[in-house]
């Protein structure tokens, strides 16, 4: 399966495809993840990235263009891939046709999920993510039990430098100018289907997942 999810910032992209490459055992490529872990690491590529992370910015295309063709190299990324987060640019996505053509491995679909602005803004802002594993908290729809603290792994949980409304306001924006083009760009060829990202976490999985398995067949057990 090769996949994109596409949507705004808060759309729901990390936690469905948590969900998603559960079930189709392919890797989840999160560029902004891989992004972080660079920053957390002190790397010169997490250096050079963080400004514009934390102003709610596109890194440049060329640092993430290369990023991406460094992981599609990776022996996992052979059986697939679900990207979460690229591409976000029209250049990114003409350089992705480029790397999966030279590979013979056209996408299957582009899944993009749709919600509005204000719910959006809701979210991120009210959004927590563990310091140790990651995982995904909403203080109104998906409280932790114990405030502050991760159910799966007793972790700290923290506040996203970029998840502050002002932030959180400038990354819409840019969605809209630098990304929402890619809504047409993959419609015009074909590929592009719609979910409803509204409703509950596991109402939404169901939709995507129903749409996967009409492109791409039922997940392997
Ligand atoms: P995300 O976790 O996907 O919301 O990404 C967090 C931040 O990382 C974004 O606001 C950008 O600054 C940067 N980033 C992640 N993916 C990309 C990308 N494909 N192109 C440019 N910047 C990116």
């Amino acid at each position: 399966m090769r996949t994109i999810l596409l949507g705004p910032p808060g759309a729901g992209k990390g936690t469905q495809a948590a969900r998603i490459v559960e079930a189709y055992h392919v890797p989840h490529i999160s560029t902004g993840d891989i992004l972080r872990a660079n920053v957390a690491a002190g790397t010169p590529l997490g250096a050079e990235a963080k400004r514009f992370m934390d102003a709610g910015d596109l890194v440049p295309d060329d640092v993430i263009i290369g990023m991406v063709g460094d992981r599609l190299a990776e022996p996992d990324a052979a059986a697939g891939f679900l990207f979460d987060g690229f591409p976000r640019t029209v250049p990114q996505a003409e350089a992705l046709d480029g790397l999966l053509s030279e590979r013979g491995a056209p996408l299957d679909v582009v899944l993009e999920l749709v919600v509005d602005q204000d719910e959006v803004i809701r979210r991120l802002t009210g959004r927590k993510t563990c310091s140790a594993c990651g995982r995904i908290y909403q203080v109104e729809s998906d409280p932790p039990e114990t405030e502050g603290v991760c159910d799966a792994c007793g972790g700290e949980l923290e506040q996203r430098a970029d998840d502050t409304e002002d932030v959180v306001r400038n990354r819409l924006e840019v969605y809209r100018d630098q990304t929402e083009p890619l809504v047409a760009f993959y419609d015009a060829r074909g590929e592009l289907r719609r979910i409803e990202a509204v409703g509950t976490m596991d109402a939404v999985t169901a939709r995507a997942m129903e749409t996967l398995e009409q492109v791409a067949g039922p997940p392997t057990s």
